[in-house]
């Protein structure tokens, strides 16, 4: 699931995972992206921090609250190494810092999923 508001962003990670063969679901705020994971479960989440109506650290904190297994990797930008760190003591398991490369997203995604197997 990639969760951003800015919809520029998801549409590049969304076509970018899906050219590597993953099935996507968006989510533009923290509230939808809670809901949509107690729906689909999905694998991996992609979450980006600063967004209205709900932000990404809260959303982070209900998704592990519902799912303690949940693997999701913030999306943060410069400057947010405080909040960063908050939530790899919430539970996050990879941060990619904006703007990030194609490659990084990749790899962090194919790391998070091999973990997911074992
Ligand atoms: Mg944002």
């Amino acid at each position: 699931m990639v969760v951003d508001d800015a919809q520029f962003m998801r549409l590049r990670v969304t076509k970018l995972l899906t050219r590597y063969g993953h099935e996507v679901v968006e989510a533009e705020n923290g509230e939808e992206a809670v809901r949509t994971y107690c729906l689909l479960k999905p694998d991996a989440v992609l979450m980006d921090i600063t967004m209205p109506i709900k932000d990404g650290l809260t959303a982070l904190s209900e998704i592990r609250q519902f799912d303690p297994q949940a693997k999701v990797i913030m999306l943060s930008a410069l400057g947010q190494q405080a909040v960063v760190l908050q939530a790899m003591q919430r539970g996050a398991r990879n941060f990619l810092v904006k703007p990030f490369d194609t490659e990084r997203i990749i790899k962090a995604i194919q790391q998070v999923l091999k973990r997911c197997e074992k």
